[in-house]
């Protein structure tokens, strides 16, 4: 089999599972396959592929059409224009989290050597993001070690100045920071069924908070004794706390007007 017959092959079996980006997944896989990039793929359709890769491209199309995360297949995901390594022990980064970069962006500057922490960083993609654009210094957590370990090799990859540590919640912390980010789990139990097919393959202690959205609100609270700012992507669950709360300042919009990002002031 060539590479043209192999991409045909793999759009096909794709388009048959009902895989919307069936045209760009399939492109995807043959170039992870053959570690080759798309204009190599485009320009030698009659290049023959080995018994390997031809295996390799049935295992990957095989996962996909189960609705395996391209990005898991991939192991690669890009945010705010840096590459992350991704498998799934962590959250794929989102764009809609890339506000969260933004804003803290936006704040830090109008601080001096702003004391910054990343809470549940997951891939490390806030973090890292952060500790590389202000060149500082920044402290992450999780607390799932299998996700600092991932973490601790996206911060390797891209030379970003963080350290992790393994925790649960704000409580390792002391007081005296400028700035807390967090991408926390706030999906519901009950709304969990109407994620996606592709996010149940995510790790659910990164969607599903332990007490519902009293793990939200204890992280709020917590966070009052301990940040000047805290800057938390909510979902639509998490409004009516938010909007209760005396301390919000501001609520950030992502691209479909969702309000994705609450800004806290103490
Ligand atoms: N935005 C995620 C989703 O699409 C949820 C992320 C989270 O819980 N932090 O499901």
């Amino acid at each position: 089999m060539n590479i043209k017959e192999a991409l045909q092959k793999t759009i096909q079996q794709l388009k048959q599972a009902n895989i919307a980006t069936y045209h760009i997944d399939a492109l995807l896989i043959l170039k992870d396959t053959i570690k080759k990039d798309d204009v190599y793929v485009l320009t030698n359709p009659q290049k023959e592929l080995n018994d390997r890769q031809i295996e390799e491209i049935e295992r990957l199309t095989n996962k996909r059409k189960l609705r395996y995360p391209m990005a898991y297949i991939t192991h690669s995901k890009e945010f705010y224009g840096l590459e992350f390594y991704v498998d799934d022990r962590v959250l794929i980064p989102r764009p809609e989290t890339e506000l969260i970069v933004d804003v803290t962006l936006k704040i830090a500057s109008d601080i001096k050597n702003p004391k910054i922490v990343d809470i549940g960083t997951g891939s490390g993609c806030i973090a890292i993001t952060l500790s590389k654009l202000l060149d500082t210094h920044i402290t992450a957590s999780d607390i799932s070690k299998e996700a600092l370990n991932v973490a601790k090799l996206n911060a390797k990859r891209l030379d970003a100045d963080i350290s992790l540590i393994n925790a649960n919640g704000l409580d390792f912390l002391k007081n005296g920071i400028d700035i807390i980010t967090t991408n926390p789990p706030y999906v519901l139990e009950n709304e969990y069924e109407l994620l996606s097919e592709d996010v149940k393959f995510e790790p659910k202690i990164a969607l599903i908070p332990p007490s519902g959205n009293g793990f939200i609100e204890d992280l709020i609270e917590k966070a009052k004794q301990l940040t000047k700012w805290l800057i938390m992507e909510i979902g639509p669950s998490q409004l009516k706390i938010i909007k209760n709360s005396r301390y919000i300042y501001k609520i950030i919009r992502d691209f479909s007007n969702k309000e994705r990002v609450a800004v806290f002031k103490f």
